[in-house]
């Protein structure tokens, strides 16, 4: 089976790549030709992931997911959330969105944290989401050089190192994303 990933992220898919089972031939949205920005304006997770992947349903007419992620920090009471990617500005940038949320977080102890991810797909005319949920702490300093985003500062419950210490295998065994593309998968196995 085929399947569009409607991301850009070259570091999504590399995640996704390694996860999806070999009878799920990913394509991405360079194999498919399009180079354009793909508008995420809605303000739900659910909704930007199901804005994306319409956009690709709609223009190029094949089956196809996008996800949507958020880092809810609770002292922030829910911020960044939807806006995770925003956060320090529109230009996007996750150095300056992690220094951002180092700098609202300074002096406060309570760092806990999760992200969220929700996975919407496209599939024989039906639209189904998924997702996924990984609680943790934010750190007071990057740590790691792997992964990308929030990365270097979000520690996974249980484990002591960031996202950007462990292993990519380890991340996609316990993270957001590696959760609701279990479900995406589950639910492919049996259509
Ligand atoms: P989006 O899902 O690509 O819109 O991501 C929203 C924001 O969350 C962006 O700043 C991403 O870099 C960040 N993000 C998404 N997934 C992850 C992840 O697995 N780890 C760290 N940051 C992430």
């Amino acid at each position: 089976m085929d399947l569009v990933f409607a991301t850009h992220n070259t570091n999504k898919l590399k995640e996704v790549g390694l996860l999806l089972p070999k009878n799920i031939r990913l394509i991405s949205l360079e194999d498919l030709g399009c180079s354009e920005e793909i508008p995420e304006t809605a303000t739900t997770l659910e909704a930007n992931a199901q804005l994306k992947a319409d956009y690709i349903t709609k223009h190029y007419g094949i089956s196809c997911f996008a996800d949507d992620t958020g880092l809810i920090i609770d002292a922030l009471n829910g911020a960044p959330g939807v806006f995770s990617a925003r956060y320090a500005g529109e230009e996007k940038d996750s150095e300056k969105n992690i220094e951002k949320v180092l700098f609202d977080l300074m002096n406060i102890t309570s760092r806990t944290a999760r992200f969220k991810t929700v996975i919407a797909l496209n599939i024989n005319s039906k639209r189904i989401l998924f997702d996924g949920v990984v609680e943790g702490k934010i750190t007071t300093e990057k740590r790691g050089a792997a992964g990308f985003g929030y990365d270097p500062i979000f520690v996974p419950t249980t484990y002591d190192q960031t996202f950007a210490e462990l292993p990519l295998q380890i991340k996609n065994e316990i993270s957001h994303r590696g959760k609701a593309l279990q479900k995406l998968i589950k639910y492919l196995s049996k259509i």
